[in-house]
């Protein structure tokens, strides 16, 4: 059984710089993570969502002030896949990153769903159904948070998904209706419009998306010049 001065359960943001900084401070340490290194914020949060951003002000650029800046750009294609590739091996190269840093501080990482099973023990199931028990003197639980999926809906992966599928789709819906505005929800919209294809016979424009908020009234402009902004406030139920 390894023993510790410090486990750490996941491996986010606020897992990995809490036990690098034990590490620092000499504290014999261990993270624990069920899927990866680097959690929400590298993988499928922060750091993809501003790669797939970059590539939407790009496209922006070159659609609207493409003469300004001295390009000329007859048939403009945007790839969307290639984009949605290129902030995977952006969240790749991160996430090998946090991997490089946790051997640098000799932090053990231990792959595998973790649950507290005593004052000082972490019991660890990996993959494959094998658990293994670790004694640490103290305990810090980083499991940050989860998508809250109001009550009737239904996650199909497909038409109707969370940020989590949203940010891995290799393809833009044609339209779209974003519930929630918070951070992640405002977004959205602009990932949408500024990476997709412009208008063409065989593909035409993208229909406006709509946010659908509790509280606070957001203006969403679609793609024509941004404009006939789309005002939803409400509570968003299904009717699936
Ligand atoms: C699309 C999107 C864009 C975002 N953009 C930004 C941004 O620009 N700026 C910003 O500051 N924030 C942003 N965020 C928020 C940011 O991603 C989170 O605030 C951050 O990831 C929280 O870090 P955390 O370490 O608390 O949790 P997480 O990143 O969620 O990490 C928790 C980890 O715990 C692991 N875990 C959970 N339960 C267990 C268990 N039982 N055993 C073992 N491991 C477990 C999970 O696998 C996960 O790796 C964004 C989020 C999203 C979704």
């Amino acid at each position: 059984m390894s023993e510790y001065d410090v486990i750490v359960i996941g491996a986010g943001p606020g897992g990995y710089v809490c036990a690098i900084r034990a590490a620092q401070l000499g504290l014999k340490t261990a993270i624990v993570d069920k899927q990866w290194l680097g959690g929400v914020c590298l993988n499928v949060g922060c750091i993809p969502s501003k790669a797939l951003l970059k590539n939407a002000e790009v496209a922006h650029t070159l659609r609207e002030r493409g003469k300004e800046f001295g390009f000329s750009l007859e048939n403009l294609t945007l790839d969307y896949g290639a984009a949605v590739k290129r902030s995977r091996q952006i969240s790749d190269r991160l996430v090998k990153g946090v991997g490089f840093l946790m051997k640098k501080n000799s932090i053990d990482v231990h792959m595998g769903s973790a649950r507290v099973a005593a004052r000082d023990t972490v019991v660890v199931t990996d993959a494959e159904g094998k658990t293994s028990e670790l004694k640490g003197s103290n305990i810090v639980i980083a499991t940050g948070a989860s998508v809250a999926v109001p009550p009737g809906w239904q996650i199909d992966g497909e038409k109707v998904v969370t940020y989590l599928e949203a940010i891995l789709q290799e393809k833009l819906p044609r339209s779209a209706v974003v519930i929630g505005a918070g951070a992640i929800g405002v977004a959205a919209p602009a990932r949408h419009f500024d990476n997709a294809s412009p208008a063409s016979q065989a593909s035409p424009a993208p229909t406006p998306i709509g946010i659908v908020t509790g509280h606070t009234s957001i203006e969403i402009g679609s793609e024509a010049g941004r404009s006939s902004p789309k005002r939803l406030v409400g509570r968003a139920s299904a009717l699936l």
